[in-house]
């Protein structure tokens, strides 16, 4: 299919959705929807006058149920987000990681990625933005029943940046396609048609234009322009004036401290993705990631290097601890230090703080390393606890591929399974060695056939670790021989005859030494 901006093919629509649903248009999905089950249960309460039945009520019940749903997403959708600030967001990052989600799709639909502008800054409510993206991506691989490409566009000129997410999917006929964005509208069992009419809503808020052009069984194209802003205020977040208060000895101290709630709201506000994972945080690592934000600031300010690095390590531990992201860490301390920054930027307005641009860059080396100190002893500490716990981990997986079963008071068992190299070798003998000067084994029973093959160079450790058994008054069995093993023996000249006792299997081995108890018990 040819989507070039010039080829208008006849069958082709083209619509231009840059205004939202009309208000008789909502009412009418509404009307529709909630009618429906009201209706029902007006049936069913009338049925009920006649006929007293339990069964009558329960549908009227959840006939009610569903056109409570009904209105409560559209009333979900409809609240607008106040509190989302808008922040500078770079779309062709987003788009990356949001198709990500759909991982589980990609056997089947390829998608195919053509950013000509990364690196482009829009500036928008971010959450709303990724949750629109997300619905149209989903709507598009929804749209492709079997095999298909969606190819996902961005591109900037100087005043604005465009992105497009286009299928070869279904396609919408042209009578269909002045209805998308109706709440309610949707073509699919389990749909909820409210999709687009949340990205239509969140696109018009953004201040941004959406257009669609589809062709029924080849594919859609949804196109979406955001005007690029000149208004630097917005950009450079540094330097917001914040509405904070002065403190009367005008430390900087005293300055964080007495503006604390407004620090924690800023960074709330900055920390996007993070805000959302600040409760489960606290659930599972007891970690107040706020308090311990302002902590963190006012050591800095404060030049406390010694505090820092301490309270770097505690948080590093705890992190590694609760297997917490790292990713989030690092947003989350990126949003503190832009707060801080822009706290520090207030200060100076206020209290004239900042006399010369030595000062400034003074100041900036202070503060800026010390924030660095905290994170690379937060990331040293995190990984030495993480490599602790794999070195231990390893070692118990170690001692495991080791099992040394007693059966009967003289006689142990040792079955080996899986791959037997040199440096596992080394450590069955260790553990052999040790196991059998700790008890009164005078017969262990080897049995190999869990090891598919072995090396001469292992098979001549096994020979030297018997010679070491037998020297502890213990006599060897081997049992479970592979083929492969045995020719590798002949063709290596390697033997344990005079060593150990050899028999097929681990139950012959068994049988015999379990006779062999019993005689000497009846002796
Ligand atoms: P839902 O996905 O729950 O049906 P939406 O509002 O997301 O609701 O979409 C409404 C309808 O628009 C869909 O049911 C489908 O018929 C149509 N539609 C949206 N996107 C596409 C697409 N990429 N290709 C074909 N049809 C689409
Ligand atoms: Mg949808």
């Amino acid at each position: 299919m040819h989507w070039t901006e010039n080829s208008q093919p006849s069958r082709k629509s083209d619509v231009h959705l840059s205004q939202l649903a009309s208000v008789g248009q909502i009412a009418a999905g509404i009307a529709h929807e909630v009618k429906n089950p009201l209706t029902a249960v007006k049936g069913f309460l009338q049925l009920l006058k006649e006929r007293n039945e339990q069964k009558y009520i329960e549908i009227a019940q959840s006939e009610l149920e569903n056109a409570i749903a009904v209105l409560q997403n559209l009333l979900q959708m409809s609240k607008p987000d106040l509190e989302e600030p808008f922040v500078s967001l770079d779309l062709t990052v987003e788009l990356e990681s949001l198709t990500q989600l759909f991982q589980d799709q990609f056997y089947r639909v390829t998608v195919v990625k053509h950013f000509q502008h990364p690196g482009t800054f829009i500036v928008c409510k971010k959450n709303q933005i990724k949750k629109a993206l997300f619905n149209l991506l989903k709507n598009a691989f929804e749209a492709i029943p079997d095999k298909g490409t969606i190819t996902i566009g961005q591109s900037a000129s100087e005043s604005e940046v465009t992105i497009y997410i286009q299928d070869n999917g279904s396609g919408i006929p042209k009578k269909k396609l002045e209805l998308l964005g109706t709440p309610f509208f949707t073509t699919k069992e389990n749909g909820t048609g409210m999709g687009l009419t949340f990205v239509f809503s969140v696109i018009h808020q953004n201040n941004g234009t959406i257009k669609v052009e589809s062709e029924e069984s080849v594919g859609t194209k949804f196109t979406i322009s955001f005007p690029l802003t000149k208004d630097d205020s917005v950009r450079r977040e540094a330097a917001v004036l914040l509405q904070l208060e002065r403190t009367e000895n005008g430390s900087l101290k005293e300055f964080f401290e007495h503006n604390r709630s407004a620090f924690e709201e800023r960074l709330l506000a900055e920390a996007v993705n993070v805000r959302e994972k600040i409760d489960e945080i606290m659930a599972i690592g007891n970690i107040d990631l706020v308090a311990n934000a302002h902590k963190l600031v006012l050591y800095i300010v404060e030049g406390r290097e010694h505090e820092v690095v301490s309270f770097a390590r505690t948080e590093g531990i705890s992190w590694a601890k609760h297997s917490l992201t790292l990713a989030f860490k690092l947003e989350w301390i990126q949003a503190v230090r832009r707060v801080m920054w822009n706290f520090l930027y207030n200060y100076d307005l206020m209290n004239d703080y900042l006399g010369s641009k030595e000062q400034f860059y003074d100041l900036e080396k202070r503060i800026n390393e010390l924030m660095d100190l905290f994170l690379s002893h937060f990331f040293m500490s995190y990984s030495q606890f993480k490599d602790n716990l794999i070195r231990a981990q390893q070692e118990i997986v170690e001692d495991l591929s080791v099992p040394i079963i007693p059966v009967t008071p003289s006689t142990a068992i040792l079955p080996l399974i899986g791959d037997v190299d040199l440096h596992r070798s080394a450590a069955i003998e260790d553990k052999v060695i040790s196991h059998l000067g700790d008890r009164r084994i005078e017969s262990l029973i080897i049995d190999l056939s869990g090891v598919l093959k072995m090396e001469a160079e292992v098979i001549v450790r096994l020979i030297r670790m018997i010679d070491g058994i037998k020297m502890m008054g213990c006599q060897t069995t081997i049992t479970g021989l592979r083929p492969k093993t045995v020719k590798i023996m002949i063709s290596s000249d390697l033997t344990f005859t005079h060593k150990a006792m050899t028999k097929g299997t681990l139950q012959q081995a068994l049988a015999e030494h379990l006779l062999q108890d019993k005689d000497a018990k009846g002796a």
